[in-house]
């Protein structure tokens, strides 16, 4: 395990960007020029061969014409083909034999074998019509045979054959080679030292970029990465600004989010304590003052109950789809359901709640979650509307949603604010939110389970007329 773990430390050293560049800069660089240096030297060699061979082939090609003109096999002093001969030989650095038809050797430029029978392959091959020619690269030599034609019958009277060292060529190609190597090796550390070079201006302001925003999370979230260089980087600036904007904003919302709480419940605490405070002050309190004072301090420990009860709601139902609990429910049933555990209420102030169904909906829904925010919007068109008013819940559906639709007589919203009543704690008339009991928070809470569905909340109201509260839930659950 030990081994492993050193091991995957060695093997994060590959993931640096740097390293990354500078092998394929280093590569990009070497490669090339590596195979051009192999390539060009073996070219030369195999150029330098064939083109020896066809200069040998044309001398044995004029050869081959003397030994013919001079009618060399019946006189074998032939001063010119003897001097041609030698020439070619001495220049070219090799041994010429001119060998006849009964594979003896009339000519040897070595004088070594002058008389004797030759048996050798390609003599004989060339005899039977066969031009041949050999190369050995290993004994750095090439061998050609050339057939002796005579001039009227054609027949082949004679064979010359001709062995040449390569050597020299493959001394100028192995000092190329070498020459080539020692190029690669000055061209290779030149590569590096650029390499290196470039390396370093590249990652330079991945570098100043990344000291900038470094400096940045350090310090105060509200200042902005300022860097001005290549597009990319200005790019990943710009997001980064655009993540401290949202993560502002978020703080921002968070920060009064948890002044909105603080506020809320403190509230019902301060009543509580003055009404505490004004009974420990009074001596020989009458026991109906008592009630009454404790009266009080329940009902304001009860608003503080409902305001910790709603805050715990928002957070289960804000953005948590894993707290959905789905199941298929009749929905005309469901707000029947909800009507009759209200009607009670509305029957204090004699407003009349009425049902309308336009057809027979089920659908997948979490009854509680979706139960919690129908019965928001009810409870506030009986608690904003005046009394013998009337508040009206109708259901209807088509082949991908259902609509749900609350509309009262009651008081209604100015325009201007009916965006903000589902934001948390935003009350239009604080006072007589507090006065029913209200939280400030239902509306929030509607909306979070209305989302959880996937779904969506819209109000149109009039100041004084009554509002509508349409909600739109799919059938089928969208996970
Ligand atoms: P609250 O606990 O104050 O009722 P809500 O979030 O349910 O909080 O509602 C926010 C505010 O929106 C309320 O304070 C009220 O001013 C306004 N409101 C909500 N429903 C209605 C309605 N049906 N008619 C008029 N005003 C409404």
């Amino acid at each position: 395990m030990v081994i492993i773990s050193r091991l995957k430390e060695k093997l994060k050293v590959l993931k640096s960007f740097k390293l990354v560049i500078f092998l394929l800069l280093v590569l990009f660089g070497m490669i090339p020029l590596s195979a051009y240096s192999v390539l060009s030297a073996k070219l030369y060699l195999s150029d330098a061969i064939s083109q020896r061979i066809s200069e040998l082939q044309s001398h044995a090609t004029i050869i081959s014409n003397l030994v013919v003109n001079s009618n060399f096999f019946a006189n074998d002093d032939v001063t010119e083909l003897n001097t041609e001969i030698n020439q070619v030989a001495e220049v070219y650095k090799g041994r010429i034999l001119i060998i006849d038809k009964n594979l003896t050797i009339l000519k040897d430029t070595y004088n070594l074998e002058n008389g004797k029978t030759i048996i050798s392959k390609e003599v004989i091959d060339t005899f039977d019509g066969k031009n041949s020619r050999y190369i050995n690269n290993e004994g750095q030599y090439v061998e050609i045979t050339v057939p002796i034609n005579d001039t009227v019958t054609r027949e082949i009277i004679g064979v010359i054959f001709m062995s040449f060292s390569t050597e020299n060529i493959f001394v100028l190609y192995e000092s190329m080679i070498q020459e080539n190597i020692a190029f690669i090796a000055v061209f290779g550390v030149l590569v590096i030292f650029l390499s290196v070079i470039a390396v370093r201006t590249m990652v330079k302001p991945l570098k100043t970029l990344s000291n900038v925003i470094e400096e940045v999370a350090s310090g105060d979230t509200d200042i902005a990465v300022d860097y001005k260089g290549y597009n990319e980087l200005e790019q990943i600036a710009a997001s980064y600004n655009h993540m401290l904007e949202k993560l502002s904003i978020t703080e921002e919302a968070r920060q009064e989010f948890v002044s909105n709480v603080s506020h809320e419940l403190k509230t019902p605490l301060t009543s509580m304590k003055v009404l505490a405070e004004s009974l420990i002050a009074q001596e020989d309190v009458p026991a109906e003052l008592y009630r009454e004072f404790m009266e009080d301090i329940n009902n304001e420990i009860e608003r503080a109950n409902n305001i910790i009860v709603d805050l715990l709601t928002i957070v289960k139902t804000e953005k948590n789809q894993s707290t959905v609990v789905v199941s298929t429910v009749n929905i005309n049933e469901f707000l029947e359901g909800l009507l009759k555990t209200l009607r009670p209420i509305a029957a204090q102030r004699n407003i009349e709640l009425v049902y309308e169904s336009f057809r027979d909906v089920t659908a997948e829904i979490d009854e509680i979650k979706l139960g919690m925010a129908i019965n928001n919007l009810i409870e506030n068109a009986i608690k904003y509307n005046y009394d013998d008013g009337w508040v009206k819940v109708s259901l209807n559906s088509d082949h991908r949603y259902f609509y749900i639709k609350v509309e009262d007589s009651g008081v209604g919203i100015p325009e201007e604010l009916q965006d903000r009543v589902f934001e948390r704690f935003y009350r239009v008339d604080p006072a007589r939110s507090r006065q029913t009991g209200g939280t400030g928070l239902g509306l929030a809470i509607t909306r979070n389970a209305i989302l959880l569905h996937r779904g969506a909340i819209k109000v149109y109201s009039r100041e004084g007329q009554g509002s509508v509260f349409t909600v739109r839930i799919p059938l089928n659950f969208q996970v």
